[in-house]
């Protein structure tokens, strides 16, 4: 049985999974505290985070483990983890998804890109980074990403035993979902297998970038006199790209006939429209894109084409920012003007 101690340098070790609603981190966490507790003797505490469950929403679950001649007192989340696994890789444009992971602890993240390029991203060179294509394995095998990242764990936590945690989706999956228990299992070798690791530097945690935000140019000291609000109740500066689950609509402009059909079901406004001569003297709305920004992935707008002009894919980052069409918004200035 592996130990606590085992290339650790205080009696704890604590993970903290970044995830959303639906992607099975919940559960992922209740398996990994159980394995540890029942399987490796540990001692363990386990909790989530995931306000009104919804599918979709920002989910935490935290694991704490301890030997078993050290108790856990605490029972408040793990604010500073050894190890945090991010669910999805959008998660990592908001920054306080890594905060207080220590120096020299690991950050697993579901992508397909490298650890390299995260490390380039999220600029911190005093840790491991792990990389895996949870989503690619998931679909492969008609599972969740959940028992991938356990299998990418097990592989990059030197403390956590395979065997355990085997045992341990093993038990799960026989009680309440027997017919997915193989696909599961295979997925948790996947994960095991394909993981790719990059050790830190060990140099100091690297100035971090502004954050990826679009702000808002009005504040306590440029609010406009009388406090007047000339965009009440709008969601410009919303970020729902983390709301989606791996998948996006992908456009095909050549088989457009601008119907507007995806735009009547889009719940969120995400279709960018143009207003251009039509060749014979008039001016028409034409599509030009989608902006990812505001996209939830629910995928409405994919069946409402009539051409299947829209299709799902897979989600990949490099094609949200190589394809997103942002929407243009007024300016404070020409709202004025108006
Ligand atoms: S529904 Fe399809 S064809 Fe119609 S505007 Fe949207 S993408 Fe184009
Ligand atoms: S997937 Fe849903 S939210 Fe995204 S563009 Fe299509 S209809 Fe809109």
């Amino acid at each position: 049985m592996k130990q606590m101690t085992e290339g650790a340098t205080r009696p704890f070790l604590e993970i903290r999974m970044e995830s959303i609603g639906g992607l099975g981190a919940n559960l992922a966490g209740k398996i990994l505290s159980e394995s540890g507790v029942l399987r490796q003797g540990w001692n363990g505490w386990y909790a989530a985070s995931y306000g009104s469950e919804k599918k979709g929403t920002p989910v935490k679950a935290f694991v704490r483990f301890a030997p078993p001649d050290v108790a856990i007192r605490g029972t408040y989340p793990v604010d500073e983890p050894d190890v945090v696994a991010v669910f999805h890789e959008a998660l990592l444009r908001n920054l306080s998804t890594l905060s207080g992971l220590r120096p020299g602890g690991t950050l697993l993240v579901n992508t397909k890109r490298s650890p390299a390029d995260i490390r380039e991203q999220v600029r911190r060179g005093d840790v491991k980074i792990a990389c895996v294509d949870a989503l690619g394995i998931s679909v492969r095998e008609g599972t969740r990403i959940n028992t991938a990242m356990l299998g990418a764990l097990c592989h990059v936590v030197p403390q956590l035993d395979p065997e355990a945690v085997r045992e341990g989706i093993a038990e799960t999956f026989s009680a309440r979902y027997q017919h997915l228990l193989e696909a599961n299992l295979r997925t948790f070798e996947a994960g095991r297998m394909e993981v790719v690791e990059e050790q830190g530097s060990g140099g100091p945690v690297l100035s971090q970038p502004d954050a990826p935000t679009h702000g808002s140019v009005l504040g306590y000291a440029t609010q406009y006199i009388g406090g007047a609000i000339l965009s009440p109740g709008n969601s410009v500066v919303k970020d729902l790209s983390v709301s989606r689950q791996g998948f996006i609509p992908a456009l095909d402009l050549d088989s457009c006939i601008h119907c507007a059909a995806c735009d009547q079901v889009c719940p969120d406004a995400c279709f960018v429209w143009e207003t251009r001569d039509n060749g014979k003297g008039r001016m028409f709305q034409y599509l030009v894109g989608i902006d990812y920004q505001y996209c939830k992935g629910c995928q409405k707008c994919v069946v409402a084409c009539p051409t299947h002009a829209l299709s799902t894919i897979p989600e990949t980052e490099e094609y949200v920012q190589r394809h997103r069409v942002p929407h243009r918004f007024w300016t404070q200035k020409e709202v004025i003007v108006r």
